[in-house]
């Protein structure tokens, strides 16, 4: 079965939610389904409101199906509340790659997640364009990304429990201004450009999809540069939020980046970036393809 995909679209009446259904049409929620306003509404309506898109979803009403070529899709949720949440290192041979852009040969395997955020307003819509950042970074990258949006709020979760607070999971293009990274020391700085967080096409609910070991991938320019599995992390999703809810609230929407594979143009040999109007084509199983170019 395929999962639910939840979308949030705009045309001239303006940004709400829906369902991506077969055959290119679109569920508006809005009209089927007034209270769900945005995302994070609809996701704090909790698993009732979720039930009733899925009834819906299966006898869609003619007055609420629009054409998804009528419409824009947005970002799922195109403005978190609060900064994107990230892990950076957690795939082994990406942290191999790294260290040997810095004559390191003989990594060792990270002890504990290093959490990093971009700025919430570096989110962008699927098909929206990254800016080359030229004179600010001579080395724009790219970083394919699982991501886990939180349903439920929670503090101290347990590893087991930790799949309880996921709504659902979406892709998310860790863009990066690799020397910032480097030279600022926190990564902040490298990570956090304007529009330099494409994310989407959907959220597909967590009860749909078994995220533990799915392939994910991106092309650039229709060449393949990462190809890997989520079962390859070092940190698990549900080990990734306990211990980043240790001592720490997560809240419903928040959105959580689960770390990228081997594959990134900076490790390559000569290291490669970015220029305007290349095409970064993002693919997680089950989830769908996330595609955004290099603007000017
Ligand atoms: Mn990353």
């Amino acid at each position: 079965m395929a999962g639910l995909k939840l979308i949030t679209f705009s045309d001239v009446a303006g940004s709400r939610v829906g369902v991506l259904l077969d055959g290119g049409r679109v569920l508006d929620l809005a009209v089927a389904m007034p209270p769900a306003r945005d995302m994070i509404a609809l996701i704090e309506a909790g698993p009732a409101a979720l039930a009733a898109v899925r009834a819906l979803t299966a006898n869609p009403p003619a007055n609420a199906v629009l054409a998804a070529d009528k419409v824009a899709l947005q970002a799922p949720i195109p403005r978190p509340r609060r900064n994107v949440f990230c892990v950076g290192r957690n795939y082994m041979d990406h942290v191999a790659e790294g260290d040997r852009t810095r004559g390191i040969t003989n990594s060792e395997v990270p002890k504990f997640p290093q959490f990093f955020t971009k700025a919430a307003d570096t989110v962008i819509a699927p098909g929206a364009l990254v800016p080359s950042h030229t004179g600010v970074t001579s080395w724009l990258d790219y970083e394919v990304e699982l991501v886990a949006v939180i349903g439920t709020a929670g503090r101290d979760i347990p590893k087991e429990k930790a799949l309880d607070h996921v709504f659902g999971w979406t892709i998310g293009n860790d863009v990066t201004g690799r020397e910032l990274q480097r030279r600022h020391g926190q990564w902040f700085k490298g990570k956090s450009l304007d529009r330099s967080c494409p994310m989407g096409p959907v959220i597909v609910p967590r009860e749909d999809l078994d995220t533990s070991d799915i392939a994910i991938s991106l092309k650039l320019n229709g060449e393949q540069r990462q190809s890997s599995r989520t079962s390859k992390m070092i940190f698990d999703v549900k080990e990734i939020i306990h211990q980043l809810s240790a001592g720490f609230t997560l809240l419903p929407g928040d959105v959580i980046m689960t770390g990228t594979p081997e594959g990134v143009g900076y490790a390559m040999q000569p290291p490669q970036t970015m220029k305007t109007g290349d095409v970064m084509e993002l693919t997680i199983e089950g989830i769908g393809v996330l595609t955004n170019a290099i603007g000017d």
